[in-house]
């Protein structure tokens, strides 16, 4: 018999809510409204309990983030958007509630905008008029996030792909309808993957035919960089961004401790470490972000662009803390593909950055610049140190 279960799978609805407010009731109204939406999204997203748990997990990230702090301390809202809940919190420490105000709403802005942008699914998206036209002249951050994606393409040796789109369809992994293809579509659908058959040229955009890209490796990365510019422009010096999962923080908590991240455990519910940072992104790509089974055996939504099939790598959890988002999303997906070695041999050369790997037989790896900023609960056990040679 097939069983067919699906994960987290995330509904589209903008969702804008706001945790400003002038007490510690509003505080507790805050956690209790994240709280409900996440409840909804339990029970209108059917009954894996893996699913539940993901999002309790989620649940429990925000509730972090938006907790211990008076109304008065920070700023906060939440918008659905880029497939998933984000939420933008300025602390008003150094800065006031009224820059801190006019920062979250100026991010929430860019996030819609970039969204809108960004959806392979809208028709009016810069990324729909490529694919559907073959070339298309786009918007300044679409153009420099396509050179970025390029760029990255050849740095991780074809690991990060944009032009996936088409594989990842069939897998029905934009739409939820899952399937496993036959090896004959696959082989056909290998033909239009690549990175040299999108062309740039300043903000015109080509694809060969048969070829269409997705943003959905680095969208949310670049997205971090972006909104944490707008933070430090409105002269917040304290802010934690939480686009999904992908976290990233701008200056150090109020008060001058570092910030705290959890990292997900892959196998279940928790965490099984945290990292301490400021001024960073920690990212994390997972193959139970989004995932089903079908007769025993599991498939992911990270592929594996020479195969067209889910990434195999031995890694179940890769995990990429640095100063920019855009590269800590870019090189998270790409390391899932990657496997251990070679993101140890990416590390070495280029550095720059950190990482935390979990691999599929219960290891945990993390490079030698986050040591001393990395605490294991102890469900690994002690993390293998990768050292510069
Ligand atoms: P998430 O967005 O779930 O946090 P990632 O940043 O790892 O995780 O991005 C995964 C998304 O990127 C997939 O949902 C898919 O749209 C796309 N994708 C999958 N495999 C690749 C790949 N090898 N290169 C580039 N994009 C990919
Ligand atoms: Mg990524």
């Amino acid at each position: 018999m097939t069983v067919l279960k699906a994960n987290c799978q995330k509904r589209r609805k903008t969702v804008r809510m706001s945790c400003i407010g002038k007490d510690r009731t509003n505080g507790a109204l805050c956690k209790l409204t994240v709280l409900l939406i996440y409840s909804i999204q339990l029970k209108t997203d059917g009954d894996s309990l893996l699913k539940k748990t993901i999002c309790l997990i989620a649940v429990a990230a925000v509730l972090t983030s938006c907790g211990n702090y008076s109304a008065d301390e920070q700023v906060s809202q939440t918008i659905f958007a880029m497939d998933t809940y984000m939420t933008v919190t300025a602390y008003t420490d150094g800065c006031g509630t009224e820059k801190a105000s006019a920062a979250v709403s100026e991010c929430l802005d860019e996030i819609a905008r970039l969204d809108k942008l960004w959806n392979v699914n809208d028709a009016q998206s810069d990324f729909a008029r490529i694919n559907g036209g073959g070339k298309a002249t786009v918007s300044a951050d679409t153009a420099e996030l396509i050179s970025f994606a390029l760029d990255m393409n050849e740095k991780t040796g074809g690991a990060l792909d944009i032009t996936l789109l088409p594989v990842l369809r069939e897998w029905g992994f934009t739409t939820g309808e899952y399937r496993v293809p036959d090896d004959d579509t696959l082989a056909a659908l290998r033909e239009n993957i690549g990175s040299d058959k999108v062309t740039l040229s300043g903000n015109t955009v080509s694809v060969q035919k048969g070829t269409m890209i997705t943003p959905g490796a680095v969208a949310k990365g670049i997205t971090g960089d972006i909104v944490s510019e707008i933070m430090r422009k409105n002269g917040v010096s304290s802010a934690m961004i939480d686009l999904g999962g992908n976290i990233q923080t701008v200056g150090k908590k109020p008060g001058g401790s570092y910030w705290k991240i959890g990292l997900k455990d892959p196998r279940g519910q928790g965490i099984f470490g945290t990292v301490e940072i400021s001024d960073m992104a920690v990212v994390t790509s997972g193959g139970y972000e989004r995932y089903f089974e079908q007769d025993g055996a599991a498939y992911w939504h990270i592929l594996d662009p020479k195969t067209g099939r889910p990434a195999q790598s031995g890694i179940i959890s890769a995990t990429v803390i640095g100063g920019e988002g855009s590269l800590c999303d870019a090189l998270s997906t790409a390391f899932f593909v990657m496997g251990e070695q070679q993101t140890e041999d990416y590390w070495r050369r280029s550095g720059g950055f950190d990482f935390v790997l979990v691999t599929d037989d219960d290891r945990v790896i993390i490079s030698e610049g986050i040591k001393d900023r990395y605490t294991s609960n102890g469900l690994y056990g002690e993390p293998e140190v990768i050292c510069f040679e």
